[in-house]
């Protein structure tokens, strides 16, 4: 939880407005995604990750069932090789700035999940906090901040959570 104490989250601070058009943005793309991901929760659940580097837009990355030796290094267990919206993101985000110039850069990650509302075709945002793996990568990349969707049927409105690289460790 960032208390708004913290200085260096200070200097690359996005609006609480900022986020929320950010998150919104997000929301829509990840609706034009095939779901994909998780099929426990019923294959209609989309995550979706983008990275900002000192407040600009980098890329994107989305759950995906192609394998990747990068998410191998970040899996559960050997068998875990698909893609995690947050480590897809990390890749692209690598051959596009380079794996120093991500590393010293002021990182922001935006994590999205939807998932349709039961009986229901309407989608909403589920929790998308980083899993072991991807906290893994998230802490290897020096990514600063990670911003992400809460459950919106546990809290009944689209709330979302920050989490800066401190609260990781
Ligand atoms: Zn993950």
């Amino acid at each position: 939880m960032n208390d708004g104490s913290s200085s260096d989250f200070d200097n690359f601070y996005f609006s609480e407005r900022r986020m929320r058009e950010i998150l919104d943005n997000l929301t829509l793309r990840a609706r034009k995604l095939k779901g994909s991901g998780n099929t426990s929760s019923g294959g209609g659940c989309r995550l979706i990750a983008a990275i900002y580097i000192n407040k600009r837009f980098v890329t994107f990355g989305y759950n995906s069932n192609k394998s990747n030796p990068f998410q191998m290094k970040y899996g559960k267990n050997d068998k875990s090789i698909f893609f995690h919206a947050e480590t897809n993101a990390i890749k692209r985000a690598i051959n596009l700035v380079g794996f120093d110039e991500f590393k010293r850069s002021k990182t922001t990650m935006f994590i999205v999940r939807i998932k349709k509302k039961p009986n229901s075709s309407e989608y909403i945002w589920g929790l998308s906090k980083p899993c072991r793996g991807c906290t893994t990568a998230i802490i290897d990349m020096n990514i600063n901040n990670i911003i992400y969707t809460l459950d919106e049927d546990q809290t009944g409105v689209k709330a979302f959570e920050i989490m800066t690289r401190k609260d990781l460790g």
